[in-house]
């Protein structure tokens, strides 16, 4: 209680006025008590001149003869004759009551100088001490005792006759005035010190208010503000301390707030980077806890939750085979990568230090998904050995046929036209490898050469095309039907690509149809969208094959389609080609031994 500042201001402020109130009356009380004993001093030295000393041992020494009675003896002579030196010296006494300040307290009586009983006294006393005064003017000195210490006063002088003391005048005072005076004093004093007390922590407690009320207020204020409430104080233009004080706390407020809205900033803006990055991010501290994290962490690495994650504990569990350990004493500014399969995803995880006050202060993950890349490496390394493999077949053929015919140099010419058949359709169909290959380079590459695009009537292109594959259909007695729904309307484009998109799709469909099928190819305009659909009951397409049918050498049946003379590549070019060219789709849809449809969407620019 006692440390706050309203009360130490109480205390001390009463303090001060208490001890100067005490101080005060102890130099009052000393100051009366001085003056009363150098009063006593004055007037015994102002009254006992050496006239009056003189006329003092005249008066005692002095020699009356009184008229002799008859029976008297010479002792009574000597007796009537000192009880007149008594009288005159009382007499001489008595005229200087006044001045030496004979009172109730102070008194004078004359003694015997033998033996220093009282002969006469001003107040009737008749019995004194024997104070070392008296003793001294007994031995023949004057002496006297004004010391504030001692508890009274006296004065000694000795009347003598030659050199013996006849008697003594002798004046004490016994402070009984002094003591009155004092207590009355200290009466005062006490009464005052009790008013002080109550007037001065009156006064203290309205000063100590003046000064707390306000460094209250300006805490409180100040409280505000450190809970960010900046508008909580305002500067003011006064000059004192506390004005200042409050002065210093805004501006202090005002540079905290700024700097804390900068950090704050950084922080959204770096938690806004992090969290919209397309790569994964982990932060662990240098005991393998995790301290932060991104959505597309969690994402990538397929976890709901991240809590209690321990990296050690963690990267072991996703077979990254790596430990908190093995990058302690990593190179500084190195970094460790791994890769790891989290179902059908490949990600890389690149590990690097961080500092923190120029210490390790833990470990960076960034996590970034691969599995495109691998993918595409993965159909790289595919298509390659398709190539290959695509290119092998027929080079093997011709290989083979060219070898026998020049082995036989007596074959008959028969024999001779076969094989040169065979040569000729394998390079052929080489041939037409290579040229869809460079086809599918240049959709690729995006090498659609900037021409005129040409005008482009659909259903006069499917008519033509329907003629021209009739002779195909005809052969294995297949119906081909062109079946237009409703009109549509002219478009612009490549109609080289158009063409042989639509030659492939129906191609295919006259081809994995079997004798006397039924083939169907319709043109219509859906909403904005030209629609060309070709239909067969042809021996269809498993629905797990489905998905890739698109792909490039992909074929259901390996061995028919190449007896056929298909690449795998015919529906892969149409595809790429559509899009790229017209912004086109191209959707199959297929029942095993039912037949298989598909369908080209053309937006009508
Ligand atoms: P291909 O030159 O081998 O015909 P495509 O890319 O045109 O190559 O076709 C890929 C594969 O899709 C074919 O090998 C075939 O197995 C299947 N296919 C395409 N169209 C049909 C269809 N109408 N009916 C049955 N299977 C089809």
């Amino acid at each position: 209680m006692f440390k706050s500042i309203r009360w130490k201001i109480t205390i001390i402020f009463v303090f001060l006025v208490l001890s100067s109130e005490i101080l005060i009356g102890i130099f009052n009380l000393i100051g009366v008590s001085n003056h009363y004993h150098r009063e006593f001093s004055q007037s015994v030295d102002t009254v006992f001149t050496e006239d009056i000393k003189n006329d003092l041992l005249a008066a005692a020494n002095e020699l009356t003869i009184p008229a002799p009675a008859e029976d008297d003896g010479a002792a009574t002579v000597m007796e009537e004759s000192s009880a007149n030196n008594i009288a005159m010296i009382n007499d001489i006494l008595s005229s200087h009551s006044g001045s030496l300040g004979i009172t109730a307290s102070r008194f004078y009586c004359i003694l015997d100088g033998k033996d220093g009983k009282v002969l006469t006294s001003s107040d009737g006393t008749t019995i004194i001490d024997h104070t070392p005064t008296v003793e001294t003017a007994i031995a023949g000195n004057e002496a006297k005792e004004a010391r504030i210490s001692k508890k009274y006063m006296d004065y000694a002088f000795p009347l003598k006759n030659g050199d013996a003391v006849k008697y003594v005048v002798y004046i004490k005072d016994n402070c009984h005035q002094l003591a009155s005076v004092t207590k009355t004093l200290i009466d005062i004093f006490l009464m005052s010190l009790i008013l002080s007390l109550i007037v001065s922590a009156i006064f203290a407690t309205i000063i100590s208010k003046s000064i707390t009320v306000p460094i209250q207020q300006l805490s409180s204020h100040a409280r505000k503000l450190a809970d960010g409430d900046i508008t909580a104080l305002q500067k003011t233009e006064s000059r004192d301390e506390l004005s200042s004080l409050r002065n210093a706390l805004v501006d202090l407020a005002q540079t905290r707030k700024r700097s804390s809205d900068q950090a704050m900033g950084e922080k959204i803006k770096v938690e806004t980077i992090l969290q919209n990055m397309s790569d994964g991010i982990l932060a662990f501290d240098m005991k393998g806890n995790l301290i932060h994290y991104n959505r597309e962490a969690k994402k990538l690495l397929q976890r709901r939750y991240f809590d209690d994650i321990k990296f050690d504990r963690f990267f072991k569990e996703i077979n990254a085979g790596i430990t908190l350990g093995d990058l302690l004493y990593m190179q500084p500014d190195g970094s460790v990568e791994r890769e790891v399969r989290i179902s059908n995803q490949y990600l890389q995880l690149n590990f690097a230090t961080f500092k923190v006050d120029n210490k390790v202060g833990g470990i960076i993950v960034i996590i970034h998904d691969i599995t495109k890349q691998e993918k595409l490496e993965h159909s790289r390394r595919d298509f390659v050995a398709n190539v290959s493999h695509e290119l092998r077949t027929p080079l093997t053929t011709i290989k083979s046929y060219s070898e026998t015919l020049a082995d036989m140099p007596d074959v008959d010419r028969e024999l001779q036209v076969r094989f040169l058949d065979v040569i000729a359709s394998e390079s052929d169909r080489m041939a037409r490898i290579i040229s869809d290959l460079l086809t599918l380079s240049e959709l690729d590459e995006n090498h659609t050469y900037i021409k005129t695009p040409d005008t482009i009537d659909v259903r006069k292109m499917l008519e033509i095309i329907v003629e021209r594959m009739s002779l195909t259909a005809k052969k294995k007695n297949q119906t081909l039907t062109y079946r237009p729904t409703n009109e549509v309307p002219i478009i612009t484009g490549d109609y080289g690509v158009l063409e042989r998109a639509i030659i492939n799709v129906v191609s295919n469909a006259l081809k994995y149809t079997g004798e006397g099928g039924k083939i169907n190819v319709y043109s219509s305009k859906v909403y904005n969208d030209i629609c060309i659909k070709v239909t067969d009951n042809g021996i269809g397409i498993p629905e797990d094959k489905l998905p890739h049918i698109f792909d490039r050498f992909y074929r259901v049946d390996k061995a028919r389609s190449r007896d056929t003379g298909g690449t795998g590549l015919g529906l892969a070019i149409a595809k790429q080609s559509l899009e790229s060219s017209f912004g086109g789709k191209i959707k199959i849809s297929s029942v095993l031994q039912k037949g298989t449809e598909v369908t080209i969407t053309i937006p009508c620019k």
